[in-house]
């Protein structure tokens, strides 16, 4: 791995989750000033290609990158800044989809997004 690639690795595995790819060049910028805008897009590409990091979309479509793949979670979602938290929620697990509803697709995984507001937007008007 590159020194540049690794900077991006390690912006990732920080206390941040999900952040979007411009925070990541910020961040990776921060501890490696050469660092270009497309090594950061393209290692980012590579890393969800190979499985160390997942994508989740929020309401705006900006993509958030998220380094939490080996824990099982989904996420919660203020509809009105975007933050976006990670959860693990009690009940049914398992979310079944049928043979007829597949379409012929290989299902590899799914993503349940709880949305609303977080305690700083709900003071706020809307
Ligand atoms: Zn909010
Ligand atoms: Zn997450």
């Amino acid at each position: 791995m590159s020194a540049q690639r690794r900077v991006v690795a390690d912006v990732l595995k920080g206390e941040h989750v999900h952040l979007t790819a411009d925070e990541i060049f910020v961040l990776a910028q921060a501890r490696l000033e050469e660092i270009s805008q497309a090594t950061v897009y393209n290692t980012l590409r590579e890393l969800v290609a190979m499985g160390e990091v997942r994508v989740v979309t929020a309401e705006d479509g900006v993509k958030r990158y998220d380094p939490n793949v080996v824990m099982n979670h989904h996420h919660l979602l203020c509809t009105r800044c975007q933050l976006l938290k990670d959860v693990y929620p009690l009940g049914e697990d398992g979310v079944i989809l049928p043979e007829s509803e597949r379409f012929g697709f290989d299902v590899f995984s799914f993503e349940i997004i709880f949305k609303g507001v977080c305690p700083n937007c709900r003071h706020l008007s809307p």
